[in-house]
């Protein structure tokens, strides 16, 4: 199984021969579709077949094991048989709105010190709470501080790292609710020059003048430790 959008997030389609069908959905040899993960949800889209059909793909999820991405069919699509070739194209519009609020994310973490407690990415929204018992958090500072780090267009990169590497350096997981997938020997880091260094499995715009500007639209108490902060593209 090749993860094309690891490699490339900007890869709308690919090419690829179908592996197995199931109840569960539909496995490919390699695909541009991304699995609900890490607060990032899955891709929407569609397999094109040869013959012209086309078959809807409400989601996208991961399997059983690491190497498994399960392409989920809406409902009452048609049935593809194993060694069927397929265009594999995702929904690129919502996809590109998911990368940039997710590298926002990464902006937000950085300005905000504590640690990530959980967090979601929406399409046009995004949200991340922080266990910051104390911090009195200022809506309009942290606002303008994601909006000069994004016009800073500050380059983003994906690098690895061991599991060993990533075990002797403690102080890059920021993130208590997601772990890093460690145990296949190495681990993704993603880097905003200067900005943030953590890893992440996700899809992430090129720089972060692509994200374009942000809105901060409630600061909310969540429990006595943890404080959400929630984010929006702001509307031209
Ligand atoms: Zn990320």
């Amino acid at each position: 199984m090749q993860f094309v959008f690891r490699e490339d997030a900007y890869a709308r389609a690919c090419e690829a021969t179908v592996t197995q069908v199931d109840e569960r959905g539909i496995r490919l040899d390699r695909t541009v579709f991304y699995p609900t993960g890490g607060g990032q949800p899955g891709d929407s889209g569609l397999l094109r077949l040869a013959d012209g059909r086309e078959i809807a793909i409400a989601d996208t999820l991961k399997g059983a094991t690491p190497d498994e991405i399960i392409h989920v069919p809406a409902s009452g699509e048609p049935s593809v048989a194993p060694g069927t070739t397929v265009k594999a194209e995702i929904d690129w519009p919502r996809r590109h709105r998911l990368m940039r609020m997710h590298t926002c994310l990464h902006l937000l973490s950085a300005v905000i010190p504590g640690d990530v407690t959980g967090g979601q990415v929406g399409d046009g929204k995004g949200r991340l709470d922080f266990n910051l018992p104390e911090a009195k958090l200022d809506k309009a500072w942290i606002e303008s501080e994601l909006n000069r780090l994004i016009a800073e267009d500050h380059p983003v990169g994906a690098r690895w790292i061991t599991d060993e590497e990533l075990a002797a350096r403690p102080e890059l997981v920021r993130t208590m609710a997601v772990k890093p997938p460690m145990g296949q020997g190495r681990v993704r880091l993603l880097e905003i020059e200067g900005v943030d260094l953590q890893p992440c499995g996700g899809t992430h715009v090129a720089r972060t003048g692509e994200i374009g500007p942000v809105e901060v639209v409630k600061l909310e108490s969540k429990g006595k430790q943890n404080r959400r902060v929630n984010l929006a593209f702001k509307q031209p």
